[in-house]
C-alpha cells in the first residue's frame, strides 16, 4: 500500500542535504511534497512522532547481496574462538544437513582465535573425511578446504605459494586464495534457483528492517540471474546496483531483463587480513598483485566502451597508487562514466590529491577498521601512509560512499555510521579520532552520494519532488553514535516495506 497524503510532524527530519534537521515532512502518495517547521505543512491527516527521527532510506554502496543470502544455507563460523569451536560446529552443522552432500561455511578468522595458526586440511579430515568441506574465510579471499573437497574440485598440486600454500612435505595444505579460489568456487554445485531466489527475499527482508533501501551489490553472472528471478516475480523491494565480477564486458548487456549491471568490478589486490593487500614497503612493495599495469588499464578501457563504471577493487597503498594512475587520463575522457575505488583503505599522502574528482567516487566501508584495526596495528609504520583516512578523503574534496562489504561485515548499517562517527567500537577510545567524520557527511556518503552515482533519478535526499525512500528511527544519529538503532518504519516510493508495529498510518 502506498501512502497517500500524509504528514509525519513532531520529528527530527535530516534531508541528506541540510545540516540541520526540519520538523515536519509531507508525502503525496510516493513522492515528498514539503519538508520544514510544523506551520508550513499542507493540511493533510497528521502522524506524530514523538520526537523520533526522520531520515532519507540508506544505501549500502558496497555488499554481495545474493552471496550474502546463501549463507542462509551454509555454516557461519564467524563467533568461533578457535579450530576446534569451528571443527565442533562443521561437525553439528554436517549432521543436521545430511541431505547436503556439500559442507560449506563461511567467516572464520584465524586472527580471533585463542591460538591464531592457519588450519590445514588435516584438522578437517580429522572430523569430515567422506563428505567434501569448504569454508571460506571471513574475507572471502581464501578459502580451507578438507582432503576430499581438494579431491573433486581438482585442486592443482601446485601454484605459486601465495595462493596455495604447501606445508613442510611440499603438499597443499588445504588452504587456497584469491584467482585459485575464484577458479575452484566456479566448480562448486550451485544452489538450486528457486532455493537461492527465497534466500535473497530473506536477506531483502533483513535488509528493509535496517534501514536499507537500496544496495551497489557485487555479483557474479548466477547472482545477476537469481535477481533476475526474484525482480520478475515482482518481489524485488530495494533498489539496485549491480558490479559486475568475473563475467566479460559484452556479457554485461542485456537490454530485455529488469536488472542489468551498470558498474564492472576489477581487483588489483587482495585483503589486510589474509595478507595480501598490495602495500608499499620501504624496500618494495608486499601482498599480491592481481591485475595490474597493462592489463588492468585494458579491462577498465574495455568496461567504459561498454558502458559500465569500472570500479576496482584496492586495499593497499600500492594498488591504490595503481588505480590512480589507470584512472587518470580516462576520467576526463570519460565524463559520463563513474570511477569508483572499492575500500580504499589504505592510500600515500602523495596520491591523494589524485583521488579527487566529479566523477572519481571513493567506496569506503568504515566497520572494516574496527575488525582490520590490530592487523594494522601490526603493520611496520610508514611515514606518509594513511589508514581509513575518511576525514581527510573528505577534506580535500573526495567523494565518499559508504558500504559495509556484507556479508563480510554485517550489514548493520548503524554499527557502520557509528564506526564512521567515532572510529572505534562501542565505549573504546577512538582510533586516529581526527578522521572522524561529521554526521551529515556520513549521512550523504549513505544516501544522497550513492543514489546519484546509480542514476536512480530523484532519490536520496527528502526535498519536494524526490521519492519518498525514509526511515523513521527511534534514535538521532546526529546526537549520538547510533550503535543501538530502532528502525521503526522504512519506505520506499511511498510504500511501508517494513514496520516494527509503533506507528499507526492513516
Ligand atoms: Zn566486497
Amino acid at each position: 500500500m502506498t501512502a497517500k497524503k500524509l504528514v509525519f510532524a513532531g520529528c527530527r527530519c535530516w534531508t541528506g542535504q541540510d545540516s540541520s534537521p526540519a520538523s515536519a515532512i509531507a508525502v503525496d502518495r510516493g513522492t515528498i511534497a514539503a519538508v520544514g517547521a510544523q506551520a508550513t505543512m499542507p493540511p493533510w491527516p497528521q502522524v506524530d512522532l514523538g520526537g523520533r527521527t526522520v531520515m532519507p532510506g540508506l544505501v549500502d554502496s558496497h555488499c554481495h547481496l545474493t552471496s550474502a543470502a546463501t549463507r542462509r544455507l551454509r555454516v557461519g563460523l564467524a563467533a568461533c574462538v578457535s579450530l576446534d569451536h569451528v571443527l565442533r560446529d562443521v561437525c553439528a552443522w554436517g549432521a543436521s544437513h545430511q541431505g547436503d552432500e556439500w559442507i560449506r561455511g563461511w567467516g572464520w578468522d584465524q586472527h580471533r582465535w585463542v591460538a591464531p595458526t592457519l588450519p590445514s586440511r588435516h584438522d578437517l579430515d580429522r572430523v569430515v573425511r567422506d563428505r567434501p568441506v569448504w569454508l571460506a574465510r571471513r574475507d572471502g579471499h581464501s578459502a580451507w578446504l578438507n582432503t576430499l573437497a581438494m579431491e573433486r574440485l581438482g585442486a592443482p598440486e601446485s601454484a605459486p605459494a601465495d595462493l596455495l600454500p604447501l606445508d613442510a612435505d611440499g603438499s597443499p595444505v588445504g588452504i587456497v586464495r584469491e584467482t585459485l579460489m575464484d577458479d575452484l568456487a566456479l566448480r562448486l554445485p550451485a544452489h538450486p534457483e528457486n532455493v537461492h531466489a527465497r534466500v535473497v527475499m530473506e536477506e531483502q527482508d533483513h535488509l528493509l528492517s535496517e534501514g536499507i533501501v537500496g544496495v551497489h551489490t557485487v555479483e557474479r553472472a548466477r547472482g545477476i540471474g537469481v535477481l533476475n528471478r526474484v525482480a520478475a516475480g515482482n518481489d524485488l523491494r530495494l533498489r539496485i546496483y549491480v558490479m559486475a565480477e568475473a563475467i566479460q564486458p559484452e556479457e554485461c548487456l542485456q537490454p530485455d531483463v529488469p536488472i542489468s549491471p551498470g558498474g564492472f568490478k576489477l581487483f588489483v589486490d587482495g585483503s589486510l587480513g589474509s595478507g595480501t593487500a598490495w602495500m608499499l614497503g620501504d624496500d618494495g612493495t608486499t601482498g599480491t598483485p592481481v591485475t595490474t599495469g597493462a592489463e588492468l588499464a585494458g579491462k577498465v578501457q574495455a568496461a567504459l566502451e561498454h558502458g559500465l563504471d569500472p570500479c576496482v577493487h584496492a586495499i593497499g597503498d600500492r594498488a591504490v597508487r595503481e588505480v590512480a594512475d589507470v584512472f587518470e587520463g580516462r576520467r576526463v575522457s570519460h565524463p559520463e562514466r563513474f570511477f569508483r575505488i572499492e575500500h580504499v583503505q589504505h592510500l600515500d599522502a602523495s596520491d591523494l590529491s589524485r583521488l579527487i574528482g566529479p566523477n572519481l567516487l571513493l567506496s569506503v566501508q568504515p566497520c572494516h577498521l574496527l575488525s582490520d584495526r590490530p592487523v594494522v596495528a601490526a603493520l611496520p609504520a610508514r611515514p606518509g601512509r594513511l589508514d581509513f583516512a575518511f576525514g581527510t578523503m573528505l577534506a580535500a574534496g573526495g567523494n565518499l560512499l559508504m558500504g559495509t562489504d556484507f556479508p563480510i561485515e554485517p550489514s548493520d548499517p548503524w554499527r557502520n555510521i557509528a564506526a564512521a562517527l567515532e572510529r572505534c567500537d562501542e565505549g573504546e577510545r577512538p582510533w586516529h579520532g581526527e578522521e572522524r567524520l561529521a554526521w551529515p557527511a556520513v549521512l550523504r556518503a549513505y544516501s544522497a552520494a550513492p543514489s546519484r552515482m546509480a542514476r536512480w533519478g530523484r532519490t536520496g535526499v527528502l526535498a519536494p519532488g524526490f521519492a519518498a525512500d525514509l526511515l523513521v528511527v527511534e534514535r538521532d544519529p546526529g546526537v549520538a553514535a547510533p550503535w543501538h538503532q530502532r528502525v521503526c518504519l522504512t519506505m520506499i516510493g511511498g510504500d511501508p516495506v517494513y514496520s516494527d508495529g509503533s506507528i499507526d498510518l492513516p
